[in-house]
């Protein structure tokens, strides 16, 4: 669905109104407002960043990056070592920019929330229910044809070592057939923000919520400015937050909303490597789309965006050595470990900044799995065929045997290492009365504040060690039918 219609700035009106303010439109906003419109209410989302339809822009290029990241992709959460994270800054949020892989939480971690965080009306076969009308919604598939060749080295190296690996689905269409190259990602932009305006919802794009005004301990409404600096106050009876897993809490903070808020954020940690093969294999504008699963949820295997410029930026750690295979980026491609860890983050809004300050502690025992995970991730493209492997860490050799994949890991050193992350959530995390890091109740509800909700990856209690998008989609629409059922949007005193 591409015919989409929606309302960019200016706005529609100086001061305007709605019933429901949602904040953001990525996996959590998108669904919330169209599910909240198919039931008649008068829904206001309110975007910071621009409307891009896919097509616009090549995907995973600098154009991409300029366009729709927060910060031209450049953000970081300070500590040792401090990581660079990426998140969407456009209408779709992240689901316009991320690699459209798709995992349905494990029955196991959804029962472990459940058990953990107290979060008994968390019901797996409610979740499978909706993730069925997901999948559907993305059209999830997987690709038609023969798998790219930096994606078919995941699978030849796993396969030779004996270890598990899967060809991720995707929410992707494939216009052209069998032609994987010229999928279309399904994206928010393709299809839950067209079915909210559809259903009457309006979105406006290019307007920061700066703070939800509030009256006696209750929201009426938010204060937002706009790309060309102007301030506006929208009236409204309830606002749904979903402004992703930085920017929710950082807004909560600024509205005077901060019990347990920001204190427990989750990543997927990375570290990378470049491969180069016998044969010409890059892939510039594609990911690949299988993933080694062997050590999961602990650890995984997958491959990143290559074009010539992160080649040229997953070698330059190591520079002096690795930078005169620069030529040969046409047989190179780069791959990830990623690790679930037990370090914790905190994002804390700053007085008189746009952006929050975001940190993060990996545990020595993170640390050492993210050498343990690049060790093996190597071993994986040595199986493969790659005849030269060149580890993202300063310090590091080129890798082109077993023998070296042991030095490698004693030299390994995760404060010398580019750690990066794209997944981040549980900063306003669900729970019952009995949890301790409870950030709102068992259906994103803020405690206390009876009409404003949080309904985006914010929510996920811990790293779910897949993929998340599905996890936050899943959540948001139940909680929504969950509001919507309990007539919580038609109250205003709720
Ligand atoms: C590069 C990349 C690759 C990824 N790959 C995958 C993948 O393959 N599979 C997968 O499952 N997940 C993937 N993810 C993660 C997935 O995209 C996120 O988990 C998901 O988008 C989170 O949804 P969200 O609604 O919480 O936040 P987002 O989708 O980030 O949406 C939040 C939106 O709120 C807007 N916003 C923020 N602050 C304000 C404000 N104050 N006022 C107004 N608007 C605001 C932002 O601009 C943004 O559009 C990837 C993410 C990235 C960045």
């Amino acid at each position: 669905m591409s015919d989409v219609t929606h309302t960019a700035t200016p706005w529609p009106a100086a001061n305007s109104s709605a019933e429901v303010v949602v904040v953001g439109s990525g996996a959590g906003g998108a669904p919330t407002a169209a599910l909240l419109a198919e039931a008649g209410l008068d829904v206001l989302v309110i975007e910071e960043g621009p409307w891009v339809a896919q097509g616009e822009v090549v995907p995973f290029s600098l154009d991409q990056m300029h366009r729709q990241y927060r910060s031209r992709g450049v953000t970081v959460a300070l500590g040792k070592p401090s990581i660079a994270y990426t998140e969407g800054r456009c209408a779709g949020g992240g689901s316009e920019i991320n690699s459209g892989l798709y995992w349905r939480p494990p029955a196991s971690l959804l029962s472990r929330w459940r058990d953990e965080y107290d979060l008994a009306t968390l019901d797996p076969d409610e979740v499978e229910r909706i993730l069925d009308e997901i999948e559907v919604a993305l059209s999830v598939q997987l690709v038609p044809g023969a798998p790219t060749a930096p994606s078919e080295v995941l699978r030849r190296g796993a396969a030779a070592l004996g270890w598990r690996h899967d060809e991720v689905p995707r929410w992707m269409t494939y216009p052209d057939g069998d032609d994987a190259s010229r999928g279309r990602r399904q994206s928010m932009t393709e299809t839950y923000l067209p079915r909210a305006t559809q259903a009457g919802a309006r979105i406006v794009t290019g307007a920061r919520v700066d703070r939800i005004t509030m009256r006696a301990g209750h929201a009426n409404g938010v204060d937002v400015t706009t790309d060309d600096d102007a301030r506006r106050h929208i009236a409204c009876r309830h606002v749904v937050v979903c402004a992703g897993a930085i920017h929710t809490p950082a807004l909560l903070q600024r509205s005077g909303i901060r019990r347990n808020v920001g204190a427990s954020l989750a990543i997927h940690p990375t570290v990378k490597l470049a491969a180069r093969f016998p044969e010409t294999m890059n892939v510039p504008d594609d990911v690949p789309v299988h993933q080694v699963k062997e050590f999961a949820p602990l650890l995984s295997f997958g491959g990143s965006a290559s074009h010539p410029g992160l080649v040229a930026l997953s070698l330059a750690d190591a520079w002096d050595r690795f930078g005169s295979r620069i030529v040969d980026w046409e047989r190179m491609s780069v791959y990830y470990a990623a690790i679930t860890p037990q370090g914790r983050g905190r994002v804390r809004a700053l007085p008189g900044f746009a952006d929050p300050l975001v940190t993060y502690r990996l545990t020595r025992r993170d640390q050492a799995l993210l050498g343990r995970g690049l060790a093996r991730l190597s071993l994986v493209m040595l199986e493969a065929g790659a005849d030269e492997v060149y580890p993202s860490f300063r310090g590091a050799s080129v890798v082109s045997s077993r023998s070296d994949v042991a030095e490698q890991q004693r030299q390994f050193s995760a404060t010398r290492a580019t750690v990066m992350s794209v997944h981040l959530c549980s900063t306003v995390p669900l729970g019952g009365t009995r949890s301790a890091q409870r950030g709102t109740d068992e259906w994103g509800a803020v405690p206390g504040v009876g009409n404003v909700t949080v309904n985006d990856a914010s929510l996920l209690p811990d790293a779910p060690g897949v993929n998340p998008q599905a996890t936050v989609m899943a959540l948001a629409i139940r909680n929504t039918r969950h509001h919507l059922a309990t007539d919580r949007f038609a109250r205003s005193d709720a």
